[in-house]
């Protein structure tokens, strides 16, 4: 099993040995991704050579999630092992090696949800590929030829998402959990607060009466939180300071019809200038 991180500045494989033996080259690559964004962008560059696996489901914060030995399993099946970086994973860590796992600000290492930009997803599966092609070197050429298609679908649809966005360029937005920045930034809407405390430290009150005031004198109208978020907390303060509650995907495959990187982006951008509208 080899580990392939996908982290865009250290665009490197890290350690693991390879055991896809010469009976098996042949076959599917066996690949687990730790979260589904990963997986999809996997199957974008792999297609039909790979079968991807995710060990976080769609509906889950990553962040939260422990190294069970169901997980174990998956891992010590898969040729390679797809990892995010910047402490959003691991909990793969620990399934992949036995490491420990610190608790607290859960974004120390600096905000890892980078696979909400699309922008970034060339980077990301430039990186997949070279760590594809490293073990199934024979199968460069298809994988190249992929990922080509795909960031030729995802082109013409980042045509369309910045038109949907264009009209509420500059516009400030409330999020529940900090993990929207990069997709926020990308379409040119500002991050003007949020409903945690820190990266996975829940609200204090005083904290929540700040928000809703500084929601109120900026005239700020939606707060976008994620499926697993807590919704009670996010639909008061939405209602204390006259805006809305927009829920979005979080991962690839939360929500219904976002089962595809490209769909998940496309349901996020549409939701999120319907409720900005
Ligand atoms: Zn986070």
């Amino acid at each position: 099993m080899r580990r392939i991180l996908v982290l865009m500045l250290a665009a490197t494989a890290v350690g693991g040995t390879l055991n896809v033996s010469g009976a098996r080259a042949a076959d599917k690559l066996r690949v687990v991704a730790s979260i589904p964004d990963l997986k999809a962008l996997t199957e974008a560059v792999g297609g039909t050579l790979v079968e991807v696996d995710s060990l976080a489901r769609s509906t889950q914060n990553a962040h939260d999630l422990e190294a069970r030995p169901s997980l174990m399993i998956k891992v010590r099946r898969a040729d390679a092992l797809i990892l995010n970086g910047l402490d959003l994973d691991d909990w793969a860590d620990v399934v992949a090696q036995g490491a420990n796992n610190p608790k607290g600000d859960v974004h120390p290492a600096g905000n890892p949800h980078y696979t909400l930009d699309p922008g970034l997803a060339a980077q990301v599966t430039q990186n997949i590929l070279e760590g594809l092609a490293r073990i199934a070197p024979q199968n460069r050429a298809a994988f190249e030829r992929n990922r080509q298609q795909f960031l030729a679908r995802l082109e013409e649809a980042m045509g369309r998402w910045n038109k949907l966005l264009e009209p509420y360029k500059g516009a400030p937005v409330v999020v529940n959990h900090n993990m929207w920045l990069y997709f926020l930034t990308r379409f040119g809407l500002v991050q003007a607060g949020s409903i945690e405390e820190r990266p996975g430290i829940p609200p204090t009150p005083s904290h929540l009466v700040k928000l809703v005031n500084h929601m109120k004198q900026e005239r700020i109208k939606v707060i976008v939180v994620e499926p697993w978020g807590d919704l009670k907390t996010v639909q008061r303060v939405a209602q204390e300071a006259g805006a809305q509650a927009a829920v979005l995907a979080s991962s690839v495959g939360a929500l219904k019809g976002t089962d595809t990187y490209i769909n998940w982006v496309d349901s996020n951008v549409k939701m999120l200038a319907q409720a900005l509208r």
